[in-house]
């Protein structure tokens, strides 16, 4: 029994890779015949796109996928939008204050940037040196009324976890991670953080997202750590490419689910693409979501990215 869940950010549409790893995240449960949930992911307010709310959970369950409990539905666990979940994190946030584990940090961006060594665009780790600045510049900034945001202060130790595609993984928690940022200083809570009180409350058993988030499994590891909980299994996906191996932005329209579905494209031909990419099938044919899940294998499913081929993209018609 694996109780998963699936959890978009409604920042636009879904493209193809969301959708596959969504197929993924639905067979891990119903394979298994666990419940499922779906969470809207929507803390991040300046690129939530109202009208992708339902529109989101409109395209999933035109390809087949189903759910339990969800902002649609309900359930046990309701609100299942992170907008509306404020309590949970305030409540989480006290129990890790109480503790002296959370910390207020007046660095700005920019400070953090000089400060750090990382390559350009990387995320700086936060770390003894950080810490260090943001005590000589804390009295001066709260004088100006800047207001903080909150940090999780980083245990040294070492975060392993097993992936059931990647094995064993392991993160440098002060090294690779450093203080996670609970919540920013605009007061809005971060996802890491979000997501962890959200799974936990939500009895989450399995957690499958795409592998572009290994790092971010680190992070949220730190934070189940503090509040003293047993984090859930993960399935990191490898990603969906397009031709070029670049990854599927939301941008790229011709690649969304409502692109496809508007040019005519049925689900069962958008289910078989995806499970053929996947390594379910040899080439693309029409599948029914139902029957994805006949066929669905942990030991088929690929260990590394896919790029859409010239082939699968003539199957959808582009
Ligand atoms: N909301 C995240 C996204 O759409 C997924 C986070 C998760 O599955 O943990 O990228």
């Amino acid at each position: 029994m694996s109780r998963g869940r699936y959890a978009p950010s409604p920042t636009g549409d879904l493209h193809l890779g969301n959708a596959r790893t969504a197929l993924v995240a639905w067979w891990r449960s119903r394979g298994a015949g666990s419940s499922f949930v779906m969470r809207v992911e929507d803390l991040d307010e300046p690129r939530t796109v109202p009208a992708a709310v339902p529109g989101n959970l409109d395209e999933l369950r035109w390809l087949g996928i189903d759910w339990d409990e969800g902002p649609d539905v309900g359930g046990a666990h309701a609100p299942y939008r992170q907008s509306q979940r404020h309590a949970l994190y305030e409540r989480a946030l006290a129990e890790l204050a109480d503790r002296e584990a959370v910390f207020e940090c007046y660095l700005s961006r920019r400070e953090l940037r000089e400060l750090s060594s990382a390559p350009h665009g990387a995320t700086p780790v936060y770390g003894e040196q950080e810490r260090r600045r943001n005590r000589l510049v804390r009295e001066r900034k709260r004088a100006q009324g800047k207001r903080p945001a909150l940090r999780l202060q980083a245990e040294e130790t070492e975060l392993r976890f097993h992936d059931a595609l990647h094995g064993e993984v392991v993160f440098e928690a002060a090294s690779e991670v450093g203080d996670v940022v609970l919540r920013r200083a605009d007061g809005a809570w971060a996802y890491q953080f979000a997501v962890v009180v959200d799974d936990l409350e939500m009895g989450i058993e399995e957690v499958v997202r795409g592998d572009d988030l290994l790092h971010s499994t680190a992070a949220q590891l730190l934070v189940y750590r503090a509040l003293r909980r047993e984090p859930p299994a993960f399935m990191h996906v490898p990603l969906l490419l397009d031709e070029s191996g670049e990854r599927l932005a939301k941008r790229r329209g011709s690649l969304t689910l409502s692109a496809l579905r508007s040019s005519g494209v049925t689900a069962a031909k958008v289910v078989g693409l995806l499970a053929a990419t996947l390594g379910f099938l040899e080439r693309p044919e029409p599948l029914e979501a139902a029957e994805f899940l006949s066929i669905a294998s942990l030991d088929q499913l690929r260990r590394e990215p896919h790029a859409l081929t010239p082939e699968e993209l003539r199957w959808l018609g582009l």
